[in-house]
């Protein structure tokens, strides 16, 4: 079986050789551009394409996969939001991802992101460099005895709500459903009572039609003043310019964003040297209290040999024609 994978970083092209030792059957060519309807065609002759979060992967894309022969589409992430899937059911294009790969890699960072900005972590390790060793403007709150508020508790918000019970937190949390293995330590509340009493709110459900936005003005204005906000999920779940207006309202003792909405354009690419117009990214990095990561939640080598592996076995499992768990549908 052949894979052509997009958008391939030296890391991919390192776990993904040394993974497939153990799977004889496929072959990879490794491209560094991503997936678009205008790159799509170069799938010529492969039987499955690899993609990731950033990938343009809507009707167009599909159509010119399946005009190429290509049957299956591995996702090497686990949201794919950005894949059509009613398009790819209509094109009889197979889609693959990786859920739960290291729930514990994202929830980690979720709580670095959170602590580095409650003790403005970045802002000190400038400083220091700079000799300058004064303390003004690096004063946090202790987590100790504070209220975590954890919104989707599936495979990464369950880790996060057991790393909030490490750092001696009660525990709150807003999900469509209860998730039975955290019932002895987090409380279950109504989305309004999760914001109202969080002082710590970290964002951990899909982006779908229902939860677009769900980080609004409105919602903003009913959390508590001095309010942590981490989102590790999916830029969508939080309107920017709502959350620009909320900082500007002194709303948020500190904002961690490993993900956001502009960021398609600017994920995994150095764009050190450009100038970036009307970018609400930069408004955001003006503020003293917000630190952003570029999408690097999922990024340990733990969760890359766990992602290489995963993916292959869903090429295996396409090969063989048989059903998986890891079916998008
Ligand atoms: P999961 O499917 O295990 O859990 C998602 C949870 O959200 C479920 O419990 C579900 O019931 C809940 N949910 C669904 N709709 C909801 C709603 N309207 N309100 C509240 N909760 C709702 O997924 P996961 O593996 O924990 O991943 C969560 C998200 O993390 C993914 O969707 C993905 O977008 C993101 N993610 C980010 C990174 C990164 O590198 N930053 C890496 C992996 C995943």
């Amino acid at each position: 079986m052949k894979i052509l994978f997009y958008d391939t970083k030296s890391y991919d092209e390192e776990f993904f050789t040394a993974a497939l030792e153990g799977f004889e059957n496929i072959e990879i060519d490794f491209l560094k551009t991503d997936l678009t309807p205008k790159t799509a065609p170069l799938s010529e002759g492969f039987d499955a394409v690899c993609a990731f979060v950033s990938s343009d992967v809507g009707r167009k894309t599909l159509r010119a996969l399946h005009d190429r022969g290509v049957g299956l589409l591995l996702m090497r992430c686990a949201g794919f939001n950005n894949v059509d899937i009613e398009a790819a059911k209509e094109y009889g294009v197979r889609v693959m991802c990786v859920p739960g790969y290291s729930p514990e890699a994202v929830a980690e960072h979720a709580m670095a992101l959170a602590l580095a900005a409650n003790r403005r972590l970045y802002k000190s390790y400038n400083k220091v460099r700079e000799n300058d060793f004064s303390l003004v403007g690096l004063m946090g709150v202790n987590f100790y005895g504070k209220t975590a508020g954890i919104i989707g508790t599936g495979k990464i918000g369950a880790a996060m709500c057991r790393i909030c019970r490490g750092f001696g937190m009660k525990i709150i949390a807003y999900d469509v459903y209860q998730n039975p293995a955290l019932s002895d330590f987090v409380t279950y509340v109504s989305l309004d009572e999760l914001l109202s009493e969080s002082d710590l709110i970290s964002i951990h459900c899909p982006l779908m039609d229902s939860t677009y936005h769900m980080i609004n003005i409105d919602s903003i204005k009913k959390m508590k003043d001095g309010v942590i906000l981490v989102n590790t999920s999916r830029g969508g779940l939080v309107k920017t310019n709502d959350l620009i207006e909320g900082i500007r309202l002194h709303k948020f003792a500190g904002v961690g964003l490993d993900v956001y909405e502009e960021e398609t354009k600017n994920v995994f690419e150095d764009r050190s040297d450009e100038i970036l117009e009307n970018s609400t990214t930069a408004r955001l990095l003006s503020f003293p209290n917000v630190m952003i990561t570029s999408h690097q939640g999922f990024f340990t080598r733990e969760a890359m040999r766990a992602i290489a592996d995963t993916t292959l076995r869903n090429a295996v499992d396409f090969m063989n024609g048989v059903p998986s768990k890891n079916d998008v549908k």
